[in-house]
């Protein structure tokens, strides 16, 4: 028990540190639970796309490895470090998915993880087979020369077990871990491949700009989150399917989780004019029916690492966990597994939730918003930003070009050729630009945010199904032709 923990309400303790949905089946049986749903629609409904043996060769994670590393800490002493790399698909090749540093990361968290991928990647036509890697650490325990180390130490047996590489296996950044991080297995392994693979910084995505990194990847999956469910919100289907009104704009959000996804997601939604009411996260949460400014929150939080003490909210302690469950439009779990459940999925008060987290609902909470006719946005859709724009930086890497480098002078002039032929002169031609990385990066992960809920929506109207049960389906039907089309077994 940690110094102080004392002088804290038992009941508050009883809230921040039971686990949530702890009494219901872990994260791996979790995501087998949404494959068999979806599965047995599809057994039922075309049972031509898929058969039972067939669907248990996708769902099985195909490769893990469970590794020990000795690091020897700033005090002298040496420590074993747990880390797990998982390979859950090689129907297209290769393998991705992010590494997490966390202090409760184990075997099935990561071969979950790694199954997401391979459906989020399948969901969103993103050619890639699903991998995780986890290292059991809290980095906030660490300095930043040990974190190099454990870094470093973990590359390199990823490499020497080939699990990493261009063409194998290409990391990310996920929970606790962030450029800086992706920058020293790139340089490790660039050090001892390099000079025999031309493509050796391609082995890994989520690099800082200078490093290989692309624009636009670090807001990535907040950004995708956003342009998902503002397509949703623009479809009057949709509004009327789930009993809302078009358009994003006044919409109340609540967010959980304000690292990476969450605070990103949180600008794009004020930028649209939507007002994000409450943030959530593990110490604290804030509350404003008006409106959460997020430049002014965001600062706080990374000067503090508390919102104790903000003064333009209310500030909730203890109970913050409770900021959850208060109406809104939009709920956006972006922090952790199972944070809606058994336990508190009938205090959620709101008609749409979009899973920015991975596996963020146990099955039970699923079945219950389902036959509340609440729509859950899947993970597998709604998060895939940052592998998408992963996927743009690993080509980016492999044609060791900056998108639209070769081609940003011809557009320019093609454009201001266009405005000349119509007729436009002076300050207006003169602002015509061909497009910047950003610029492309943005408007592609717009497309295909965009469409892929378009089609998931259609087919959850075609099929009289939920949105979780027609982004499974559609994804397990492409993995399945994949697979009989290339042939499974030697
Ligand atoms: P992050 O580490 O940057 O942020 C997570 C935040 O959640 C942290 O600020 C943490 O303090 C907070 N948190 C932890 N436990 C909490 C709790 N019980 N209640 C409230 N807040 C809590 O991680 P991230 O990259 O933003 O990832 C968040 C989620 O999104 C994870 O599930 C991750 O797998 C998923 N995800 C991330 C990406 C990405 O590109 N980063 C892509 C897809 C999915």
């Amino acid at each position: 028990m940690f110094k102080g923990a004392k002088a804290l309400n038992p009941a508050v303790m009883a809230r921040c540190f039971t686990v949530p949905g702890a009494d219901e089946p872990n994260f791996i049986e979790q995501v087998g639970l949404f494959v068999k749903e979806a599965g047995d629609h599809l057994l039922e409904t075309q049972p031509n796309v898929i058969t039972k043996d067939l669907l248990e060769v996708i769902r099985a994670p195909k490769t893990v490895i469970k590794f020990n590393m000795p690091i020897r800490r700033d005090n002298g002493q040496l420590e074993i470090i747990e880390a797990y790399r998982a390979q859950h698909s090689y129907h297209r090749v290769p393998c991705k998915g992010g590494i997490r540093y966390a202090a409760d990361v184990d075997q099935q968290e990561v071969e979950a993880l790694a199954s997401l991928m391979t459906f989020k990647c399948a969901c969103n036509d993103i050619p890639f087979g699903g991998s995780k890697g986890g290292v059991k650490v809290n980095p906030k325990k660490y300095s930043v020369i040990e974190l190099e180390k454990i870094t470093r130490r973990y590359a390199l047996e990823l490499s020497k077990k080939g699990f990493l590489g261009a063409s194998i296996d290409v990391p990310a950044p996920d929970m606790g871990t962030g450029g800086r991080e992706m920058s020293w297995i790139k340089d490790t392994y660039s050090y001892i491949f390099g000079q025999n693979d031309v493509n050796a910084a391609a082995c890994i995505t989520g690099k800082p700009l200078h490093q290989g990194g692309i624009d636009g990847r670090p807001e990535a999956t907040g950004l995708g989150v956003f342009y998902g469910v503002r397509e949703l919100f623009s479809s009057a289907a949709f509004c009327q399917e789930y009993g809302t009104t078009v358009g994003l704009k006044g919409k109340s959000v609540i967010i959980q989780g304000y690292g990476n996804v969450g605070s990103w997601a949180h600008k794009f939604f004020e930028e649209e004019g939507a007002l994000v009411t409450g943030i959530i996260e593990y110490n604290s949460g804030v509350f404003n029916e008006a409106g959460l400014n997020q430049k002014d929150l965001l600062a706080y939080w990374n000067k503090n690492k508390t919102f104790t003490g903000y003064p333009n909210a209310t500030v909730f302690e203890g109970n913050h966990m409770d900021i959850m469950y208060k109406k809104c439009d939009v709920l956006i779990p972006a922090a952790i597994e199972k944070s809606i459940n058994k336990g508190n999925m009938e205090k959620i008060q709101t008609k749409v939730i979009a899973e920015a987290a991975n596996g963020p609902m146990t099955f039970s909470a699923h079945k219950y918003m389902a036959s509340k006719n609440v729509a859950v946005i899947p993970d597998l859709l709604i998060n895939a930003g940052g592998v998408i724009v992963s996927y743009f930086e690993w080509l980016k890497g492999l044609e060791h070009v900056r998108l639209g480098r070769l081609t940003k002078g011809w557009e320019r002039k093609s454009k201001k050729d266009l405005a000349n032929l119509l007729g436009i002169t002076g300050a207006k031609l003169d602002s015509i630009e061909g497009p910047s990385e950003k610029n492309i990066v943005y408007t592609a992960l717009e497309e295909i945010m965009c469409t892929s809920c378009k089609t998931v929506f259609k087919y959850s109207q075609e099929h009289k199904v939920n949105l979780r049960v027609a982004a499974y389906a559609q994804t397990l039907a492409k993995i399945a032709q994949t697979y009989k089309e290339a042939g499974i077994s030697m």
